[in-house]
Formats: structure tokens, sequence, C-alpha cells
């Protein structure tokens, strides 16, 4: 069977696109979900082309070997991970910014792009693609339109969703479909182009994308807010959007987070602290929304409140934000949680993951971007104990629970992959989930594009 599958894709790719070698081949085995099961691929295959996408795919469905899509594999749901005997295709190669066009406000890039090489491309145009995840520096506009990422200027500028005008998707049997528009408008037909975000490359692989711009706003300015409980903290964010402002960016760390911090990269964060909002405008003269804000926190009990001096130093505060995954990773083996709840039940979510560590007597360290309403508890525990194993996976669980109840989503922006599959069903309800089981048979009725994901 792999001489089969080695013949026919060495008929239409390049030597230099296939990996053969088992060894080498078994390090594209997974994504960064430490916990998720993996299987061996059987080749993979880094595409330079669209053409080359297509064959990958006629083989697979002439020989029916399951295709794993991969971007950078920084994925936190296990979505990239293999399977025994798969194709594992591999986007990174595909990493050409085609065209910006500054009338229109689109770019039009292949998948392989990263997201920071994308904003230092349209920088140099006045323009931004805003949708920016911690991982920005690694991950690839392919991944953020499979996972439907999310980030941390999500609060004001929105998702990936909401920046995909058009894509180009070789479908399970290699033809070539193209959806969506570069206009400003367009609603002709379903919108196929909102389908295939978020889908975890189980509905077709992208191989080009036509993305929305903006403006680039000016360098935003951040407040932090220190307070003696999370609980505080989100009664803050609260207040602040009830009374109608819309920060570029709203983030919370708890006191182990900002501990965890300090220890990896030494940023100064105050460690006394038991939460820490960071607060960043983006206006022409942010300076009174922010002291309006900084008001509102003292108000809502911050026992501490300050302005960062300039733009630079603001964005210190937002490098210690993006470290916060990696510095609690340090702390021991990490599950980290995505569950998002309305914004309004955020101070619920916080309080109900304090009393989820407490009852299962493990460490949650907490980061969200609380703007949204999209926490990140991140169950801290040592792996080589089954009994604190077996409390961290109940904790783990239980957050999900606890985000239902709260009218929320068990995924904000990580997307489901293999981490959640057992819980969409309680998400989706048995309508949805046939629904949802239609879509699939709809664009793979073989089953083969990243099988055991999502659904
Ligand atoms: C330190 C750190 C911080 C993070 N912060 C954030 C954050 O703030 N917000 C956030 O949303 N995520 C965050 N993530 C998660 C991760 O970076 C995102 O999910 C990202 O979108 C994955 O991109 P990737 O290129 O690594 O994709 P991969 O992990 O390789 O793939 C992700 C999914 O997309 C599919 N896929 C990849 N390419 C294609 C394609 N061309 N066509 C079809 N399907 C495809 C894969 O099959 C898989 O299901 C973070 C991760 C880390 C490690």
């Amino acid at each position: 069977m792999t001489t089969d599958l080695f013949a026919a894709l060495r008929e239409g790719l390049p030597a230099h696109t296939l990996v053969t070698d088992a060894d080498i081949a078994a390090s594209y085995a997974r994504d960064m979900a430490g916990l998720c099961a993996a299987g061996r691929p059987a080749v993979v295959v880094l595409a330079e082309t669209t053409e080359q996408v297509q064959h990958v795919m006629r083989v697979a469905t002439r020989l029916r070997v399951p295709v794993v899509p991969q971007g950078a594999r920084t994925g936190l749901s296990g979505g990239a991970n293999a399977m025994d005997g798969c194709i594992v295709l591999s986007l990174i190669r595909m990493n050409r910014i085609l065209h910006i066009d500054p009338i229109d406000r689109t770019a039009v890039v292949e998948p392989g792009v990263v997201n920071a090489d994308l904003s230092k491309a349209t920088a140099a145009h006045g323009l931004v693609y805003p949708p920016d995840p911690s991982s920005w520096e690694t991950c690839t506009i392919g991944g953020n339109i499979g996972t439907g990422a999310g980030g941390l200027c999500c609060v004001k500028y929105g998702v990936t969703a909401e920046y995909v005008l058009g894509l180009e998707v070789v479908l399970a049997d290699g033809q070539l479909l193209r959806t969506g528009r570069r206009t400003a408008k367009g609603v002709a037909g379903y919108d196929l182009t909102r389908l295939f975000v978020g889908a975890e490359g189980t509905l077709g692989v992208v191989t080009r994308a036509t993305l929305a711009l903006r403006p680039t706003p000016p360098p935003a300015l951040v407040t932090v807010a220190q307070f003696a409980s999370t609980a505080t903290a989100a009664r803050a964010v609260s207040a602040i959007m009830a009374a109608g402002h819309t920060p570029s960016l709203m983030e919370l760390m708890d006191g182990t987070t900002v501990r965890a911090v300090n220890a990896m990269a030494n940023m100064g964060l105050p460690a006394e602290t038991a939460a820490l909002l960071l607060i960043a405008v983006d206006t022409p003269a942010p300076a009174a929304e922010l002291a309006a804000i900084e008001a509102i926190c003292t108000e809502a009990g911050a026992f501490e409140a300050f302005t960062a001096e300039d733009a630079a130093d603001s964005a210190l505060f937002m490098q210690a934000r993006r470290l916060a995954l990696p510095a609690l990773e340090r702390l021991g083996t990490s599950m980290i949680d995505d569950v998002a709840v309305p914004r309004s039940r955020l101070g619920d979510m916080l309080e109900g993951v304090a009393a989820i560590a407490e009852r299962f007597d493990t460490m949650i360290g907490m980061c969200a971007h609380a703007g949204d309403g999209n926490t990140h508890p991140i169950v801290i525990f040592d792996a080589t104990d089954q009994a604190a194993a077996e409390r961290a996976e109940a904790a783990f669980d239980a957050i999900m629970q606890l985000g239902l109840d709260l009218g929320g989503t068990i995924t904000g922006e990580h997307g489901v992959g293999v981490l959640k599959r057992e819980w969409l069903a309680k998400e989706l309800g048995p309508v949805g989930v046939q629904v949802h089981l239609s879509v699939k048979a709809a664009f793979d009725p073989l089953g083969i594009l990243n099988p055991g994901k999502v659904v």
C-alpha cells in the first residue's frame, strides 16, 4: 500500500516535496496540544503549488488515504495531528504574498504566509491585517483560517472570519473551488467562504485567500490596572464596556500567570497582584479615554491603575501578555482550555474556574481575552502523578461544562480538533450534529479529509 502511495504521489510531485523517511515524517505528527493522540504519517508532502495539492487529493481519493492539512502546527486542539498511514499535507512552503491592493484594501496570499509577515508587508501600504493570535510570529494564515483564529485585538477588530473575503480551495477529489469575492459587498449564493473558516481542514484544503485589510491605527497606549481578585477585574471589564468604550485590547492575567511571565522573561510585572488588566486604546488622542477607563477600574476595585508612558512601554506590556502561555507551560504539564462566555458572564466564569481549581485540588493559571469573554484557564499538573492527572482532566471537563452552563461555547478560537470532539455534541445538540455530518458528507463523501477531527 505504502509503495503504491509513494509511486502515485511521485507521478505528480517533484522529489524534494516528499518526505518518505519514517522518522522525519513522524516529526510532523502533532501540533502543540500536548496530550492529544497522534499517529504516524505514511508520508509528508511539502506542497509548493495548488496543482500539487490537487494531485495529492486525487491520489488520496483514488487510494482512499486520509489527508491531514498542516500549517505551522501551533494549533492547540490536535486539529493538525496525523493519524497512522495518512498523508500529511503541509502548506508552509506556499508562503507568497501575491498582491496587496491599497484601493480595495485587500491582500491575496497563499496559506503558508506567517501572520506577522503579512502585517509587516501591509504596513508599507498603511494597512493592517487585524487578527493577531499570540502566536502571530509563527502561525500561518492557512492555519488561522482552518481554526477561525482570534487574538488580542478582537474586542475592537473582530476575528479571522470577518476578514476572509474569498478562498481558493482544493476539494477532496482534487477539484478547485473558488468562493467569495474581492468586492466590499457581495451576497451571491451561499456563504461558502465562511463555511471553510474554522472547518479545521475537514472540508477542503485552502490554497489561496483574499483577505480584507484596514488602515493602520495609531500605536496603542495601554492602561494597566491591578486588582485583589479576578472577580473585581471582571467587574471592571463589564463597567468599561457598559460605559460605551471599545478598547483595542482588553486582556486579563491572574497572579499565577503574571508570576510565571516574570519568572520566564523578567518583565517586571507587579508580582503581588491577583489580577492584572491590560486595556489598550488606539485612537489618535487616547489620553482622555484612558483616563476615564482608569477611573472606572479604580471605582470597580483596582488598587492601582496607571497608563504606560508611550507606545513603546505599551508594547512591552502586550509582549508580556503574549508570553503568558509559554510561561505557564514551564510550570508543569499543561492543558489549555478555551471557553468563551458572554462578556456579561465573565465574572461568573472566573469565579467558577477558581472554585473548580479548589474542588479538584489542581493549579489553574488564568489568562483571558477579557473583552471577548474568551478565557484560557490553563490546568497545570504533574503528569507522572496518575491521581493528579485524573484530577486535572476532570477539572478541564468541568470548565467546559461551566462555560456551557453560562451560555458560552467550548471553544472561542482554538477549535475542536480531537481535544474537544466529545464535547462538541453537547454544545450542538442532535440536530446540530446531524447538519454538521450532512455538510461533511457533501464535501468529503469518502471521509478522507482530516478524519477524526471536529465531528
Ligand atoms: C503560544 C501560543 C499562543 C497562541 N495564541 C492564540 C491566540 O491568541 N488566538 C488563537 O486563536 N490561537 C492561538 N494559538 C493557537 C494557534 O496558534 C492557532 O490555532 C493558529 O491559527 C494555528 O495556525 P497554524 O498555522 O499553526 O495551523 P496548524 O496548527 O498547522 O493547523 C490548525 C488547523 O487548521 C488546519 N489547516 C491548516 N492549514 C490549512 C489549510 N491550508 N487548509 C485547510 N485547513 C488547514 C489544520 O488541519 C488544523 O486543523 C496559540 C498557540 C500558541 C502555541
